[in-house]
């Protein structure tokens, strides 16, 4: 018997996979709560974003900001295209869209839920929530698990599917096997600003800025979206991953440095202004903007470049022209605080992945013991990379585990 702590993603997906494979496997998942697959049915913003259409594991793993290795190696007996035959092959059709992001046709996670709830129909998996489980104790060669309000459990075979936790002390029932854990941090997650002017700019995307950490090596370039407490889009998300642990030890405090035209240089900048005094020099700085950077942007620069409304382009003094060059090269803003981005986020940290052995899910500590999902240390970006990583590890679990007997 093969009990499987966790009713999520990659629970479900151990649990339908073992089963299937070996029908002398008796299969439980115990769920704490009364739900079943809980964040699939809310992921993607309720659409579910199964995985990326990514084909090639190197370019994959970049998008994992820790377990990289560990994914090099688990990816090459479960990949994006096996996830996707998976759920084709039983009726889940799946699409995808430009961005390379992999959703169900349908648009749902119920069909998502539906598939991998109809799969364990299919092959008698044992399914019990409200079972928390408090404590595996091994036993000889087998598990007892402590599960409360309810009597103990033994078992032959455990996987720990449970997901991420947020303090390092919930992970202590499993320390106490002899695991270590790397500290956990959220990732995912967007910057809150202390009340900045820039905030009325709510909704302005600019496509392309790159932003820097100050006090950091932490860089990124791409897409960033002006909230109405601060900033969002992928640029800041990828931040927020990469810099997770760093930015968890700053407190959610630091100063970020925003060049809203990477792709010109100082150069290329200075050539387009000239041209704009000479072209336009009886315009207003304010009224036109040279650059093709949204509008309300563009006034919002020049007013925090402290120039007047009126003032106009062949009027612009030398020091007002630095100023401008420089806030647009390089606006400092200062972070306070962040707020979880609603459409996914993760736990990065968890247990060290040096202890699991990366062909099957087992402990290299206890033998008959296996971990699934989120709660190894692994995370992803957004697009379908950490369900990739649920689905890669509950299936390698399941083969092993379904092997065993
Ligand atoms: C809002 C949101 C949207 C997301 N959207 C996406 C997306 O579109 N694409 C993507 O790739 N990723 C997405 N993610 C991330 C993804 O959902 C997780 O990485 C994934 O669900 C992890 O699967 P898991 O099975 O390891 O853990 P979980 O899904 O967290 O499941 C763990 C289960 O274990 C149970 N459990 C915990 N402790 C115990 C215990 N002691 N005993 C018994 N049961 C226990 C929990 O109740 C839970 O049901 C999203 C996350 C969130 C929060």
């Amino acid at each position: 018997m093969v009990a499987i702590i966790g009713g999520g993603a990659a629970g479900f997906f151990c649990a339908v996979n073992a089963a299937k494979r070996n029908s002398q496997l008796r299969v439980i998942i115990l769920e704490k709560s009364n739900k079943l697959l809980a964040k699939v049915r809310v992921s993607g913003g309720g659409r579910c974003n199964v995985t990326n259409a990514c084909q090639s594991i190197e370019e994959m793993i970049k998008n994992y900001p820790r377990g990289q290795q560990f994914l090099r190696k688990t990816f090459h007996h479960f990949f994006t295209s096996d996830t996707v035959d998976w759920f084709t092959s039983r009726g889940a059709h799946l699409k995808t869209e430009p961005d390379g992001r992999v959703f169900p046709v349908t648009n749902s996670s119920a069909t998502i839920i539906e598939c991998l709830i109809s799969e364990a129909v299919k092959f008698n998996v044992e399914i019990l929530t409200n079972r928390r489980v408090l404590n595996i104790l091994p036993v000889g060669s087998q598990f007892e698990l402590q599960i409360e309000g309810h009597p103990s459990l033994l078992c032959h075979y455990v996987c720990v599917a449970c997901g991420g936790f947020p303090k390092a002390e919930m992970f202590d029932w499993l320390t106490r096997l002899g695991h270590q854990i790397e500290d956990p941090a959220p990732s995912l997650f967007t910057f809150n600003l202390d009340q900045h002017a820039i905030t009325d700019l709510q909704g302005v995307v600019v496509n392309d800025v790159q932003i820097k950490i100050a006090g950091s090596q932490l860089r990124e370039r791409g897409p960033v979206l002006i909230t109405h407490w601060g900033f969002s889009g992928p640029c800041i998300l990828r931040l927020s991953a990469w810099g997770a642990t760093e930015l968890k030890r700053r407190g959610y405090e630091f100063e970020i440095n925003i060049n809203w035209l990477p792709a010109e240089s100082n150069h290329e900048i200075l050539a387009k202004i000239q041209l704009t005094r000479e072209e336009s020099g009886f315009r207003s700085v304010e009224s036109k903007n040279p650059f093709g950077l949204p509008q309300r942007l563009w006034s919002f620069l020049v007013a925090f470049s402290d120039l007047s409304i009126k003032t106009k382009w062949a009027e612009l003094k030398a020091k007002e022209q630095r100023r401008l060059i420089a806030n647009i090269g390089g606006s400092l803003f200062k972070v306070k605080g962040k707020t979880t981005f609603k459409e996914e986020f993760v736990t990065a940290g968890g247990l060290r992945l040096s202890q699991v052995d990366h062909n099957t899910m087992q402990s290299k500590l206890i033998k008959g013991l296996y971990f699934a999902g989120e709660i190894l240390d692994v995370d992803g970006l957004t697009g379908g990379f950490n369900f990739q990583h649920a689905w890669t590890s509950g299936f390698l679990a399941a083969k092993a585990i379904a092997n065993n007997v």
